[in-house]
């Protein structure tokens, strides 16, 4: 294969397209060295700094791989290219394409929208550049759970939004907005689901706002277990919408409740290890209650804060009792997560009790306010820009 060298010029339009973009790197906790894109629906265009453009239909894919320093581009007709980096641009509005990376993950994803690639020190670097509604459908359907009812996907979207919008510069240095996992949300491609899609569309813009105007931290989990958290006791920073509060919704769902058993040896390991030093058979180091949330596991004056040994022991809630059983040490526990801001499934139980999702933002997060985005007072004085931290990578304005 003959390759001829070129580099590509990004052609933007989103400063003058009319609903916000959001710049999300794809696999970005795998490795990939490769990536085969293929059309969906539309037709899409790869742009050439040379003015050479490249339309690729449906069905027809495209191979991108890492060629030393540089991207190789192959089309199946085409003669394949090298450059510093390629967008591949949809040009009805309607564009959606699959994308399949090499190695380990087999798992074809599909997205609407633009790619954008470019390679960096060990791989190549994929950028969707899609609508934020769509964007956020597809969290919604990673992270939203099993949930049926419109509020419920309603009250998620408006939560991804917040998120969103709150650390829209999380990843501006790296060229993007966002990643697709948890480290901010998790992302893995278009939804297809009809509910969730109107959901998104239906909020259009709402966020969360607390007292002073400022986008809330819309922390969430899957099951309080009867009482949230307060989160100055689970990350030490309080806030005054992240307030406990008692659930009465979540009681009877799936992760309401668990168990745990561990051997009484383990238990004194642990609790040697996490500095205690008193007597190893006085009965009250195997009995803690927690009838409402506590802070922390007390043994007369000892304590080990409970979300210390929530993690080093691996337990599904720090919202727990312990008891002694034969040679076990038994942990009976109470929902799942960190148990601040909104319980998923309290969620879930009040959308099918009939409550809006208005309602269910409100019973969680204490005092806040759901308005547009535009409403919002961001604290370092930018306005919230969806094209910022979309900016092209440098181009060498001349052919290699
Ligand atoms: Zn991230
Ligand atoms: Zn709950």
């Amino acid at each position: 294969m003959k390759i001829k060298i070129i580099s590509i010029l990004f052609i933007t339009i989103l400063g003058s397209s009319a609903s916000a973009q959001v710049g999300i790197r794809l696999f970005a906790n795998q490795s990939p060295e490769s990536a085969v894109v293929s059309v969906t629906e539309g037709k899409y265009q790869i742009s050439a700094f040379n003015g050479e453009n490249l339309f690729i239909s449906k069905g027809e894919p495209v191979l991108i791989t890492k060629y030393k320093s540089k991207l190789a581009v192959k089309t199946r007709n085409e003669k394949g290219f090298l450059c510093d980096s390629v967008l591949i641009s949809g040009k009805t509005g309607d564009d959606s394409f699959s994308l399949r990376i090499n190695g380990n993950n087999p798992v074809r994803q599909y997205y609407s929208g633009d790619l954008k690639c470019f390679p960096d020190m060990e791989n190549i670097v994929l950028i969707n550049i899609c609508d934020v509604e769509k964007y956020l459908a597809g969290v919604v359907k990673a992270e939203g759970g099993s949930g049926k009812n419109i509020e419920y996907f309603k009250t998620q979207a408006v939560i991804a939004r917040t998120y969103l919008y709150k650390y829209f510069d999380k990843h501006t240095a790296d060229r993007y907005n966002v990643c697709d996992n948890t480290h901010c949300q998790a992302f893995n491609g278009s939804s297809t689901d009809t509910i969730i899609n109107k959901a998104a569309l239906e909020t259009k813009g709402q966020v969360i706002l607390s007292q002073d105007s400022t986008l809330i931290i819309s922390a969430f989990h899957s099951n309080c277990g009867g009482e949230t958290a307060s989160s100055e006791d689970v990350w030490l920073t309080g806030q005054p919408y992240l307030k406990s509060k008692i659930d009465p919704y979540c009681t009877a769902s799936r992760n309401s409740v668990w168990k745990k058993s561990i051997s009484r040896n383990e238990w004194l390991e642990f609790l040697k290890k996490s500095g205690y030093s008193g007597n190893i058979n006085d009965s009250s180091i195997f009995n803690f209650d927690q009838k409402t949330r506590q802070v922390n596991y007390k043994i007369g004056l000892f304590t080990i804060p409970l979300r210390i040994m929530r993690a080093d022991l691996n337990l599904r809630s720090a919202f727990f009792t312990v008891i002694s059983e034969g040679d076990s040490v038994v942990f009976k526990g109470r929902g799942y997560g960190h148990g601040v801001g909104l319980c998923q499934e309290g969620a879930m139980a009040m959308a099918a009790k009939g409550f809006t999702y208005a309602q269910i933002i409100d019973f969680y997060y204490t005092g806040v306010l759901i308005t547009d985005i535009k409403n919002a007072v961001i604290l370092n004085g930018n306005p919230p820009t969806p094209q910022k931290g979309l900016s092209n990578p440098p181009i060498p304005l001349r052919q290699d």
